[in-house]
């Protein structure tokens, strides 16, 4: 939980001079949101669109992560996976490479914990202070500056990004050492998958039984069986909209990330295995870039029926 301030660092809400790197479905609206608390951002893309929108609202950009350090005091990435923070931050002209002593590195990325270790140790040798960071509450969040955020790293520099990650979240903890936030949003990330497993399920059996999915949702939204995906999700699916939101081909890493350290820990995890294959599958079909609520396509062709309102 939130810990007493340290005064190695005093606390300077408005002046850290923030860069971001990484502006997709959930970078974008974070790094809006922090210049709205009045921060100054420098960002950096691989492709140069949300640059530009950015530029055009205040932002400065750069050419490379390493230029990003360079001009920040702070440095947050929200890229896709475990290689895309390791070349961001570790490779030649990374953020590492340009980083000055005394610099933070927040990744909010969802990234195999055992890698976000690794990159903090790595990040220390150079005098940098890394945090990982990972978030819950999905684009919705982002936007509306709601986000749940899960922070493993120093405590020190916990507390002095604390207004930072008020600007982008509410429910902010900090969980533990490095990596302890990626460890937590892979166990999110499981409850996430298992639950659209079980609302597609019953949607499906309530569908192929001929009683209307939509009213079946409606009555199990006041009772024990309620939950956040099956209000949000359970939405989608009746409205076949599976403009992601989260992405199919990012739920299958972030199993692939729950499994790993599974395995690494020696925690048996057979639904998140089973359902990793199952997204796996969907991947394979072509349908990666579909919200992670088309999994209930699956359970439609296997009952050979359709979640829709009747
Ligand atoms: P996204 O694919 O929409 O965005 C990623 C962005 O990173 C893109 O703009 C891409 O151009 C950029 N990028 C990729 N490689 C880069 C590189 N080497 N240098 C610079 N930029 C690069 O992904 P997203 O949905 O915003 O997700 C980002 C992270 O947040 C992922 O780890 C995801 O698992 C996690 N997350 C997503 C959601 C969600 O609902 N979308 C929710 C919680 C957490």
């Amino acid at each position: 939980m939130l810990k007493q301030a340290d005064h190695r660092y005093e606390r300077r809400p408005r002046m850290e001079r923030i860069g971001f790197i990484g502006l997709g479905v959930m970078g974008k609206p974070m790094a809006r949101n922090l210049m709205k608390a009045g921060y100054p951002l420098v960002v950096y893309n691989r492709s140069r669109p949300p640059m530009e929108e950015l530029a055009a609202e205040g932002a400065e950009t750069a050419n490379s992560p390493r230029e990003v350090a360079e001009r920040s005091t702070v440095v947050i990435t929200m890229l896709p996976d475990t290689p895309d923070v390791e070349q961001v931050l570790a490779g030649p002209d990374g953020v590492f490479a340009g980083g000055r002593p005394g610099l933070i590195v927040i990744d909010m990325s969802t990234i195999d914990p055992v890698t976000a270790r690794r990159l903090a140790a790595q990040a220390a040798a150079r005098g940098i202070t890394m945090l990982d960071a990972p978030v819950s509450g999905g684009e919705i969040g982002a936007i509306q500056g709601t986000l749940s955020i899960m922070v493993g790293g120093d405590a020190a520099a916990f507390e002095r990004c604390l207004p930072i990650f008020q600007a982008m979240g509410r429910n902010i903890v900090h969980m533990g050492g490095p990596g302890a936030g990626q460890v937590t949003k892979a166990a999110n990330q499981v409850v996430v998958a298992l639950t659209i497993a079980a609302v597609s399920e019953a949607l499906a059996l309530a569908a192929k039984a001929g009683v209307d999915p939509a009213k079946v949702r409606a009555a199990l939204l006041g009772g024990f069986a309620s939950s956040r995906v099956l209000e949000v999700h359970g939405q989608r699916i009746l409205e076949r909209n599976f403009r992601p939101g989260f992405r199919i081909r990012l739920h299958h890493k972030d199993l692939r990330i729950a499994l790993g350290l599974g395995r690494a820990v020696g925690a048996s995890l057979p639904l998140t295995a089973l359902i990793h294959e199952w997204l796996g599958a969907l991947v394979a079909r072509g349908q990666g870039e579909l919200d992670h609520s088309a999994l209930v396509t699956l359970f439609e062709e296997w009952a050979q029926t359709e979640v829709r309102p009747s």
